[in-house]
């Protein structure tokens, strides 16, 4: 079985995991590919945050949401500040940053819920998507790791709150990590190193004074660590520089991109 499928529907391309859709949980990363986005022309930036038409923006969420198959009304969103903080989405929260940026959940990087019905939506370009569903409880976790919230080892903090909140057990966890940066192209400089002590062999000399990272590898290792199976984790291995026409690029576009969108959600009935 492929580990990642990239499918499209009514033009709307985007990325599933399907070992996660297997057992219930509605997963997509979307790409760039034909959006109505002024701010790159013709792309599916799904953020608000960036500059781009908010209309728009919400155009591009509402055709995401149908080929998703989720309701883009309730969309829960997070204002993502490469951080740490994570917040348990309860039923008060649902919604939040749907159709304004404004009413974004404010200052946090992970998401968690054990409510049905619930798309959590993040957004990235580059930065290393999360995602992480327990089977037995139907709780999920959706986490934004870039090189500060990977050091800060929001992945593994993810996987505590959703032991915290839903009593998860992390064998049950089936942890995805999507579309991202790889170490490929990843290249940073002494001051990352310096931030990450603990995480030396993630960092690849290149004869330039400076180290490819490895952020999927640090993801996953924080997931072990936390007590989740080998065979439960899938990363989809899919560098988005190096597929700049597929995915959005923070790097490979200079900073000027829109943001892709990852979805999670556990159907009320799965
Ligand atoms: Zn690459």
């Amino acid at each position: 079985m492929n580990d990642f499928i990239i499918r499209q529907k009514n033009n709307i391309w985007y990325g599933s995991f399907p070992e996660l859709e297997a057992a219930g949980f509605i997963n997509a990363c979307s790409c760039r590919l034909h959006g109505e986005s002024s701010l790159v022309d013709g792309t599916l930036n799904l953020a608000l945050h960036v500059g781009d038409d908010q209309a728009k923006v919400i155009a591009n969420r509402r055709a995401f949401a149908a080929v998703v198959g989720v309701r883009a009304e309730s969309f829960t969103t997070c204002g993502q500040v490469h951080g740490s903080k994570i917040t348990n989405v309860t039923e008060a929260l649902v919604g939040s940053g749907a159709v304004d940026f404004n009413s974004t959940i404010a200052d946090t990087d992970a998401l968690v819920t054990n409510l049905p019905d619930v798309p959590l939506l993040l957004f990235y370009a580059d930065c290393v998507p999360v995602l992480l569903a327990d089977k037995i409880t139907g709780a999920i976790g959706l986490a934004h790791a870039g090189w500060r919230g990977t050091v800060a080892g929001i992945a593994g903090k993810t996987v505590e709150a959703m032991h915290e909140y839903f009593g998860t057990q992390p064998e049950n966890i089936l942890a995805a990590i999507g579309p991202s940066i790889g170490a490929c192209c990843y290249e940073v400089d002494d001051f990352v190193l310096g931030k990450a002590p603990g995480y030396k062999a993630y960092f690849t000399p290149n004869g330039n004074n400076r180290y490819q990272m490895d952020l999927w590898g640090i993801n996953t290792q924080q997931l072990l660590e936390r007590g989740l199976r080998q065979q439960n984790i899938t990363v989809a291995g899919v560098c988005t520089a190096h597929n700049a026409e597929l995915f959005c690029s923070y790097r490979a576009e200079q900073g000027k991109t829109g943001r892709m969108g990852v979805c999670l959600c556990r159907p009320a009935v799965r």
